[in-house]
């Protein structure tokens, strides 16, 4: 299984790593290696909790137009982190 993570969201670093966790219940999050950065991404969603490949997917998703989605904010991100 090819697993192809995306780099971070946040800061752009491609030392994304995701793990299984257990508080309550099991859970699978994403995590970011760059230590400035330090985002940890789970998806409270059952089925990516339980199949990896879906959280993957969902990790992987990167609006093209984020604009008309989220509203402005989201395409801002690369300026605001600054
Ligand atoms: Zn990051």
């Amino acid at each position: 299984m090819t697993e192809k993570l995306k780099p971070c969201p946040f800061c752009g670093s491609k030392l994304v790593s995701y793990s299984r966790g257990n508080i309550r219940a099991p859970f699978l999050f994403f995590k970011c290696g760059n230590f400035d950065c330090g985002a940890v991404v789970s998806f409270d969603n059952d089925v990516c909790n339980i199949f990896p490949e879906k959280a993957i997917d969902k990790w992987n998703m990167r609006p093209s137009k984020n604009e008309e989605i989220f509203g402005k904010d989201l395409n801002n991100t690369e300026e605001a982190r600054r």
